[in-house]
């Protein structure tokens, strides 16, 4: 038997899965084991290499089977796996600084491994996941957590870029003043632009930007008095419960989606649009509504235009390492 791994290091947790080469998933729910990536390099493969053996067990499987490893990772690392040299948020310890995270692991297990960015594998399943492993079709993923990650899929194959960088849809400016109901509004991103898909677009513009520009208009509201990282949070569940606050919140955060999917529609006329992140694990209701947000925050489109599919990502918590062993999977194929 002749199969594949994807691993999904986290800040906290490694996920793993096996894909076979009938396209199946040998683990369905999240696999994990400690990540231990603040204690450097030498530590973290080991632990890697470590949970690897035990997921194998699990999944009734030998670690022979195994004939190429997809990782993924958070960036920013170039496109082949190596970490930035002036380090993440991810990776504080000074020996990660540079390191070439996927050679490192294919020394440690002796098997070929792959590597993508955690946007572009979690991307790369949402693609797989409609369109299975053989397509040519073209998506582009949103996936709203933290920040904002995601990732282009043309003809099948992830968009990687020269520096690794291709399918940073966070930080791509939008024209946000169209947006109804946010005049004077400062969406400042992390990155140091102003009204970027992320700036608006994640948890974290919901505490930095978006309530504090909503709360002063609410004055009865329960989140007064409240920490605003507390109170960000919440806005989900709230929202999701009918609050008139936590839905302008995430009808901003639609609209803004909606102004950026039409930037896309237009630069690669893609076969689907996929929305994936912890802000939409909710019901299925508000789902449709968010979805439907988005459509009327696009403007208006081409006849041809009108009836491009959105899709809500499944299985989120396991979508990183979904699409690092779809990746491995391509280079099997390739190989046979
Ligand atoms: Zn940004």
């Amino acid at each position: 038997m002749s199969l594949v791994a994807g691993i999904d290091l986290g800040g906290t947790a490694i996920n793993y899965t096996f894909l076979d080469q009938q396209e199946k998933f040998l683990i369905e729910e999240l696999c994990e084991h400690p990540a231990r990536s603040k204690e450097g390099p030498e530590i973290c493969l080991g632990q890697i290499a470590e949970g690897l053996v035990i997921a194998a067990h699990r999944a009734g499987i030998s670690t022979s089977d195994i004939a190429v490893v997809g990782l993924d990772t958070p960036g920013p690392a170039s496109a082949t796996g190596v970490l930035s040299a002036r380090g993440s948020t991810n990776f504080v310890h000074a020996d990660w600084a540079g390191f070439d995270i996927r050679a490192g692991l294919e020394t440690k297990l002796g098997k070929p491994v792959t590597y993508l960015n955690d946007g572009n594998a979690g991307a790369l399943w949402g693609h797989f996941n409609i369109f299975g492993g053989h397509s040519q079709a073209t998506s582009i993923s949103a996936i709203i957590g933290t920040g904002l990650g995601g990732g282009v899929i043309t003809g099948g194959h992830v968009v990687k870029g020269r520096s690794g960088f291709g399918g940073e849809l966070g930080h791509v400016l939008l024209p946000y003043q169209s947006i109804a109901g946010i005049a004077g509004i400062q969406p400042i991103c992390n990155c140091g632009r102003t009204g970027d898909l992320e700036s608006l677009c994640s948890l974290t513009a919901i505490g930095k930007t978006l309530l504090p520009y909503f709360l002063p208009k609410f004055p009865d509201h329960e989140y007064h008095g409240m920490e605003i990282a507390q109170a960000a949070k919440l806005v989900r569940g709230m929202a999701e419960r009918g609050d008139p606050l936590a839905r302008e919140i995430f009808r901003v955060q639609a609209h803004a989606l909606g102004v950026f999917f039409d930037e896309m529609i237009n630069t690669f006329d893609p076969d689907a649009l996929i929305v994936g992140g912890g802000a939409i694990e909710t019901g299925k209701g508000f789902q449709a509504w968010f979805i439907q947000e988005i459509r009327n925050g696009m403007p208006q489109q081409r006849a041809e235009q009108v009836g491009i599919p959105i899709y809500i990502m499944p299985n989120g918590d396991t979508a990183g390492a979904r699409g690092a062993a779809i990746e491995a999977l391509e280079m099997l194929r390739a190989r046979s």
